[in-house]
């Protein structure tokens, strides 16, 4: 019996050990908002190593020619993963932060609207991308970035995020792309 159930606990220990660095912070950045506060587990450098190896774990099947980092939270995860996986990154920013040729995109928030930017000389025609961010909620950030890569000619293999809030069906905003995330809730 035993060799059955430690493989499986083995197996949820880096979960449990990553998740328990995430800190609940209600009513932030407005009431009703539960914010998912990471620095809790970048200030664990061993938590933070665990969360890199479940998203390369993840990613890494995908075979990538780079991974697509989003703007901010996604910076962080985005660059320790490609380095551990020897990949370039590229990123998709706020606009008015990038200062080359650039790309755009709008796209509709629950409550008004966004927009993202990439340079124009970043996405290879035919080549294969992963996104990354720290959270996928309703999906809108994501699914945003995937058009303004494919708009490019690239193709998004997965989207892998550390985080995934399940509730808000980010999942279903990204029903034609493959969704990878290493904690649930
Ligand atoms: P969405 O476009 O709704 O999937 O929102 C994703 C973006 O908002 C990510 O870049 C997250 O960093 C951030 N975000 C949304 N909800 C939360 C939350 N509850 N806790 C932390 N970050 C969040």
């Amino acid at each position: 019996m035993r060799k059955w159930i430690l493989p499986v606990v083995e197996a949820r220990l880096p979960i449990t050990q990553i998740k328990a660095l995430i800190r609940d912070v209600p009513d932030f950045p407005k009431p009703g908002i539960l914010f998912k506060d990471i620095t809790p587990l970048l200030a664990d450098a061993g938590g933070f190593a665990l969360a890199i190896e479940q998203l390369a774990i993840r990613v890494r099947p995908h075979a990538p020619a780079a991974l697509v980092a989003i703007e901010s939270r996604g910076f962080i995860f985005g660059a320790a993963l490609a380095q551990q996986l020897k990949l370039p990154l590229l990123l998709v920013r706020k606009p008015g932060k990038l200062p080359a040729k650039k790309v755009s995109l709008g796209y509709q928030l629950e409550y008004g609207s966004d927009q993202i930017e990439m340079h124009a000389d970043a996405v290879i025609k035919g080549q294969t991308y992963v996104i990354v961010d720290d959270v996928i909620a309703t999906g809108g950030t994501a699914a945003a970035a995937a058009r303004l890569i494919e708009m490019q000619g690239g193709r998004v293999a997965c989207c892998a995020f550390l985080i995934e809030l399940g509730f808000l069906k980010g999942r279903e905003r990204l029903a034609n792309h493959t969704v990878a995330s290493v904690l649930q809730y």
